[in-house]
């Protein structure tokens, strides 16, 4: 095994003890968790202040006059305030907590096609998107008679702009697309993507569940509408994601589910919703996931995300190189601008049969289809074998990974 990370500046063996689950043995091997792309581990201080949360502070929060109440309502808010900074945002007001992305996309869908969707009028999408970034928008296409257009991919997995540009006329009506491809780690020219869309006064959402956790993203600069992310991939609890959204939808929209926190006033005759974001966060919200959410962004803040991305690329370049030192590999989005996300098949066998063998070995990598179905149709195979990596990780495990692959293929052969 290689002793790791000389040449950067991230300690990964201290900030491997901050991730209890990182010392488990699976099937008698040490753990080798490549499945970040689904879901990342949390550290110690996330668990902690979830805890913590409980043992102290556990309170329903907004409307409560006592101690507790108020001191849960100033974290969640304060819990706000956090993910503004994180993506930069202009307001507060245009950050709301949903369950994660998928709930982010279905919010956006239905609030939008309610009072901008018309028969004919035309939404796109691309080709590389996860499942949750197309049925939202399908449903509101087949519910209002509007059309789904798609942005195809080429040979190497990246967006073909001058198709997009030509999909784009006066019934277009939203862009929605990934901002990184959880299947493929394509990091897609979004800034192109806005600003031509920009000169047809065309709203753009940008689907962030994996650029979040790998890179600086700040909305402003970006100059989207709406863009979203999942805490539980950003190594926070999972029932807790983000919404933003430029203020003036946050003013136009009208709630997407109604009930208790969202109100100002409510009579028989009429209710008068909340202002900003709480008009979206019915019932009782996730406040320990908004805690932990808050604290996970700040741990990352302090190791900084320039240094995560240097030090993640650093490890998909070398399994890139050993991937490609094995005979019968092709790896798919083969790219130059992607985040630490690889997907690879090994000859004709089915990436089920090698993510099993993987697993006996003690590495977790994810296989099959990735929620990008359509993806999958266009490279006409029914899967991939996915590793994704976090800052967590080392080129040592990616030498036992390589090895338990070797071993693999050998059976399977
Ligand atoms: N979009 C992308 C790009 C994703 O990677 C995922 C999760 N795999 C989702 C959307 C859905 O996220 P969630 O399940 O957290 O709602």
């Amino acid at each position: 095994m290689q002793n790791t990370l000389q040449h950067t500046a991230l300690d990964v063996e201290k900030v491997r003890a901050d991730f209890p689950i990182l010392k488990m043995q699976v099937n008698n091997k040490p753990l080798v968790y490549f499945d970040n792309g689904a879901t990342s581990q949390k550290p110690k201080q996330v668990i902690d202040a979830i805890a913590k949360y409980y043992y102290e502070e556990n309170s329903n929060i907004h409307r409560g006059v006592h101690t507790l109440s108020q001191r849960a309502t100033i974290h969640y808010e304060f819990a706000r305030e956090t993910a503004q900074k994180h993506i930069n945002a202009a307001a507060v007001n245009e950050i709301i907590f949903t369950r994660g992305t998928t709930e982010s996309v279905n919010l956006v869908a239905h609030c939008f096609g309610k009072l901008f969707i018309e028969k004919g009028d035309e939404i796109v999408v691309s080709e590389m998107e996860h499942h949750s970034n197309i049925l939202p928008w399908q449903v509101l296409c087949e519910e209002k008679g509007a059309v789904l257009k798609v942005i195809p991919v080429n040979e190497n997995g990246e967006l073909i702009l001058e198709e997009y540009k030509k999909l784009l006329s006066d019934k277009t009506k939203l862009i929605a697309v990934t901002h990184v491809s959880n299947t493929l780690g394509v990091i897609n020219d979004v800034k192109e993507i806005i600003s031509l869309a920009k000169q047809k006064n065309i709203p753009v959402f940008l689907d962030g569940a994996q650029a979040v956790p790998h890179m600086a993203v700040d909305v402003q600069d970006l100059g989207c509408d709406f863009y979203c992310f999942s805490g539980h991939k950003i190594y926070a609890p999972t029932g807790i994601g983000v919404l933003y959204a430029k203020a003036k939808w946050v003013e136009k929209f009208e709630p997407y589910q109604v009930g208790g926190g969202t109100i100002k006033t409510v009579t028989f005759d009429k209710t008068v919703y909340a202002d900003g974001p709480l008009k979206f966060e019915a019932g009782t919200p996730n406040m320990e996931g908004a805690i932990g959410l808050a604290t996970a962004l700040n741990y990352i803040n302090e190791i900084g995300l320039e240094t995560i991305s240097t030090y993640e690329d650093e490890l998909m370049q070398y399994a890139t190189e050993k991937l490609k030192q094995l005979a019968g590999v092709k790896i798919y989005g083969d790219v130059k601008h992607k985040a630490a996300v690889i997907s690879f098949n090994v000859n004709n066998i089915h990436p089920f049969d090698i993510g099993t063998i993987l697993d006996k070995q003690g590495v977790a990598v994810r296989t099959g289809h990735h929620c990008t179905q359509p993806l999958m149709q266009h490279f006409n195979i029914p899967g991939t074998i996915r590793a994704s990596f976090s800052f967590y990780n080392t080129k040592a495990e990616i030498d036992i990974f390589i090895s338990a692959l070797e071993k693999a293929i050998k059976m399977l052969s």
